[in-house]
């Protein structure tokens, strides 16, 4: 039996969990944060005061961890380092930089990688990520490459730290968004880009339920239509009068 898998690829403060969960719960799909996994990786090296950008202070550090990604019965993903529920820990800010430069390391992520592969084989899953269309599941059903400007991304990310109490200036925060998506693209294993079946959906002028309906949207022409979303360069209309430019014809 072969499962449905929906890739959803972008930078930083894209919306992408945000839209991916709501996504997986109206498809009654997994919900997999693939950022939750390197951002693991990441506290085990703050917490050995290891440097994240060293391969040799790295790699040792990966022998003998265990990063393991349960679900909870509520359908909740839980993320476990060595035993230990760090579901909460890996949010803090300073964990996004450290995740980010490990994932640039390629033992970390051929460590990481059997694990997300291994939830696609069994069920239907939502996962969002920066190389899942590329690399975790090439043969995705359907992929997205879901992007907003920098700008746009900073001042929602402002937001959401603003209503958690963490006290960044929006310049700090636009500084993060830039310096993540400088990390992201130009690595030299699997950097952030978008598939070439992939489709395109910029988010700076939809708000969080426009954009779930554009991509639910895509996901249903995908799955309605042989050929896939439409040829390049067609629109797939959204409820709101908005439309998404679709640049290559998606992938079943
Ligand atoms: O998505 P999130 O912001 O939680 O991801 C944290 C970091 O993990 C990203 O900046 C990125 O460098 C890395 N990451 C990755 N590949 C993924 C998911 C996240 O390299 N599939």
């Amino acid at each position: 039996m072969s499962f449905v898998s929906v890739a959803i690829d972008g930078p930083a403060g894209a919306g992408k969990s945000t839209i991916a969960r709501a996504v997986a719960a109206q498809l009654g799909y997994l919900y997999v944060d693939t950022g939750a996994i390197y951002r693991t990786v990441g506290l085990a090296v703050r917490r050995q005061d290891a440097d994240p950008h060293d391969n040799a202070s790295v790699i040792p550090l990966l022998d003998g961890l265990s990063v393991e990604l349960r679900i909870e019965p509520d359908g909740i993903q839980h993320m476990y380092l060595n035993g230990e529920d760090v579901t909460r820990p890996i949010r803090e800010p300073e964990i996004a930089m450290y995740a980010s430069a490990v994932s640039a390391l390629p033992q970390v992520r051929a460590f990481l990688l059997e694990m997300q592969q291994s939830l696609a084989r069994t069920q239907n899953v939502v996962m969002d990520g920066r190389d899942i269309g590329t690399v975790v599941l090439p043969d995705a059903t359907v992929k997205i490459f879901l992007t907003a400007s920098p700008e746009i991304r900073a001042r929602r990310r402002w937001k959401e730290q603003q209503e958690r109490g963490n006290g960044e200036s929006y310049d700090q925060v636009l500084q993060e968004v830039l310096q993540r998506d400088d990390q992201d693209t130009h690595r030299a294993v699997a950097p952030l880009r978008q598939a070439e079946d992939a489709v395109l959906v910029d988010t700076s002028e939809l708000d969080l339920e426009e954009s779930i309906s554009a991509i639910l949207e895509i996901v249903k022409e995908c799955a309605s239509h042989e050929r896939g979303a439409g040829e390049a360069g067609e629109k797939v209309p959204l409820p709101h009068g908005k439309a998404v430019q679709t640049l290559v014809p998606c992938g079943l």
